[in-house]
């Protein structure tokens, strides 16, 4: 697009993405994927070596953005030596993913050190007023809450599935959400609670939904693939979703 003499490149934004997933071979083509299909893609990373990893894939792109970030399920490997993250920490402009997991993590004696990890990250992201991108599985409630204590102002609810109320409290602050492939009919016999999606669809705003493909998937497929392949099918079930609650009214 050509605008008063102003180039305008329309690009589409993949906002949760572990490229370091791919192989040297996959990711070369994947580099090209991004440049010739205009994606840009926010890298997170999920250990030291993903970082680290990432910081050299990024070297090759300037549609790649990386975030730092230790998984919650990976908290015991650095809780107790939390100072030697902060040379990290200083490097990335956003962190993610960061978070709890209540869900996956079903040993609760690893809960307490999700809790001073995510706690961590947070106080620097205050203090640096960095955004995050939050894995908040079964513990959306408790991440809220400490979003709150730290003062957070830009933060992005990755792949959400939790109740209304909590829902609406995000909203409520303008902070983001990406919805999943989770909305789909396909999910519905695996997802328990899966008709709450259909009251998400109505409150979340469509300037705080963003998108994302948590790729690449198990076959490594290239990123504009996944993405757009992801974008449809929540769109066309957001869309219905939606349209399906106006006309109940
Ligand atoms: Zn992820």
């Amino acid at each position: 697009m050509i605008t008063n003499g102003t180039c305008v490149v329309l690009m589409l934004v993949d906002v949760h993405f572990h490229t370091y997933v791919y192989t040297q071979e996959e990711l070369a083509k994947a580099l090209i994927d991004i440049q010739e299909n205009r994606v840009f893609l926010c890298s997170v990373t999920c250990e030291i070596h993903d970082w680290t990893q990432t910081l050299e894939i990024v070297k090759q792109s300037n549609q790649i953005l990386p975030m730092f970030g230790i998984h919650p399920g990976n908290a015991l490997n650095h809780v107790e030596n939390l100072q030697a993250l902060n040379p990290y920490m200083k490097d990335a402009s956003m962190f993610g993913e960061i978070g709890l997991d209540r869900i996956w993590v079903k040993d609760s004696s690893q809960w307490p050190a999700q809790d001073t990890l995510l706690a961590y990250f947070l106080e620097s992201a205050e203090k640096e007023d960095k955004p995050v991108m939050l894995h908040t599985n079964g513990g959306e409630r408790e991440v809220l809450d400490m979003l709150d204590t730290h003062s957070i102002s830009r933060a992005i609810f990755h792949d959400y599935d939790c109740s209304l109320a909590v829902l609406k409290e995000i909203v409520d602050r303008d902070y983001y959400l990406t919805i999943g492939r989770t909305i789909l009919d396909e999910y519905k016999a695996r997802v328990p609670n899966w008709d709450h999606f259909l009251e998400m669809a109505r409150v979340v705003p469509e300037d705080l939904l963003l998108t994302e493909s948590d790729g690449p998937p198990r076959d490594h497929r290239m990123p504009y693939d996944v993405l757009m392949e992801t974008i449809s099918r929540v769109a066309n079930s957001y869309k219905n979703l939606r349209q399906t609650w106006t006309s109940l009214r």
